[in-house]
């Protein structure tokens, strides 16, 4: 089956369904989202033309709560995409055991292409024309794939204007000065980070003779690099969009992000202050970084990266997702035969969405809390939900990624219980 489609998604219900005690009728309610609004956006360019841009956001389920996920800009970006990520972010708070259901959105736009003040007016434009759709109770949108905190300052600001009142509880990832909240900015990283931690805990490792490949170097991939480094793996291979670079002995990992964040290209280096001069390492591409013999690969690109077709060739023993779907079905397949330890996307991804729910929590109550005690908030809901997905897939005799879906699917199905099913129906037919 096509990967790209929603209904591959759903095969990983599916599966779960085999092996635990799940409602038909919740299955029944996640096949289909819950809402879908398309809108179009005129933007006045900077050379005095118009563009309509098409933009979208999905509600896939409100079980738990009101819907939650990013807001992507991608060029190739279609509605059955959007699809199967929203349902990935519905099982996503599931496994985290957020108040949240499942959302997501973008507009189909590569956001290089536009100045600063068009990215603007696509923002605000898109935003003014969602209003209605989101609201702090019904739907809280967040950054994703090319998008950041500034463009979610915008976004918090339209929004305001159209409900005329300040509503930062309306979007998460904003700027700190905006009421954004400390530690969301790596929070994605970091939560893969602890799964790593966790693994080292069960496994008894020791960082140092652990190497790591990670496949993308945006926002996650720089913060997963950071935090390993400095707990002395050895980061051996990073690849952005245009390819990669490969040293056996590791990278000093602040330097390449100096560079890379400073020059736009990734590039072995290492760096005194600001001054950075080159270090000897092997350009590689990215089905090379894949490929490599290393201890840990961390995805953190795009989904799809790891298909059937180059499965068979990954090397590494565990494999921590920190984009959203870096594996195919078939890929999953071809790397639990050969044994790999996989700590799947709506585990070891859902940092971010976690410190968004404390973001939302802090903009409520108005409370403002200290980095270290997001951070801390954030380890002990990791740690304790990756014990629980572990213990799910042990008692099931499933690898993680399964075990992760029996657990969302018994917390969506409690909701489901509690509302009534046909049993409930049936026997008090009076
Ligand atoms: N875009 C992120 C994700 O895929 C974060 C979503 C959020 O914070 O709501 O998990």
């Amino acid at each position: 089956m096509d990967d790209r489609t929603y209904a591959s998604a759903l095969e990983r219900l599916e599966t779960a369904i085999e092996h635990a005690d799940i409602h038909p009728e919740l299955i029944e309610r996640l096949k289909k989202p819950k809402a879908i609004l398309t809108v179009s956006i005129p933007v006045r360019m900077d050379d005095g033309s118009l563009r309509v841009f098409e933009g979208s956001r999905i509600h896939h389920s409100d079980l738990l709560g009101p819907g939650k996920g990013g807001l992507r800009y991608h060029p190739d970006l279609d509605l059955e995409e959007m699809r199967k990520l929203a349902f990935w972010m519905t099982c996503k708070c599931a496994v985290l055991d957020l108040p949240y259901g499942g959302a997501k959105g973008g507009v189909a736009v590569d956001p290089k292409q536009l100045s600063p003040s068009e990215l603007e007016r696509l923002s605000r434009g898109f935003i003014a024309r969602i209003a209605d759709f989101i609201g702090p109770e019904t739907d809280i949108p967040a950054p994703d794939v090319y998008t950041n905190a500034r463009i979610m300052g915008w976004m918090m600001d339209e929004y305001s204007k159209v409900v005329r009142h300040r509503c930062p509880a309306v979007i998460t990832g904003k700027p700190l000065s905006l009421g954004g909240s400390h530690g969301r900015d790596t929070a994605t990283g970091r939560g893969g980070y602890i799964c790593v931690k966790e693994l080292e805990r069960l496994h008894d490792w020791n960082p140092e003779e652990k190497t790591v490949a990670i496949h993308g170097f945006g926002n996650a991939g720089q913060a997963i690099a950071r935090l390993l480094h400095q707990d002395g793996y050895r980061i051996v291979a990073v690849s952005d969009s245009r390819g990669g670079i490969h040293k056996e002995s590791g990278f000093d990992v602040p330097s390449i992000i100096h560079h890379k964040n400073h020059n736009r290209e990734l590039a072995a280096v290492y760096c005194e202050k600001s001054v950075c001069e080159a270090v000897e390492a092997r350009n590689i591409g990215n089905d090379e970084l894949l490929a490599l013999d290393v201890d840990i690969l961390v995805p953190a690109a795009l989904s799809g990266a790891v298909t059937g077709d180059n499965a068979g060739d990954v090397r590494a023993k565990t494999i921590v997702e920190i984009a959203n779907g870096p594996l195919t079905t078939e890929a999953d397949a071809i790397l639990d035969e050969k044994g790999v330890t996989i700590v799947p996307d709506i585990l070891a991804s859902a940092g971010g969405v976690t410190v968004s729910y404390f973001e939302w929590v802090q903009n409520r109550s108005g409370d403002v809390w200290s980095e270290e005690h997001v951070n801390q908030r954030l380890e002990e809901r990791m740690r304790e939900q990756f014990r629980l997905v572990r213990e799910t897939a042990e008692k099931h005799g499933v690898p993680m990624r399964t075990g992760a879906y029996i657990l969302a699917m018994q917390r969506l199905g409690a909701a489901v219980e509690a509302m009534g099913t046909s049993h409930f129906f049936n026997e008090n037919r009076s």
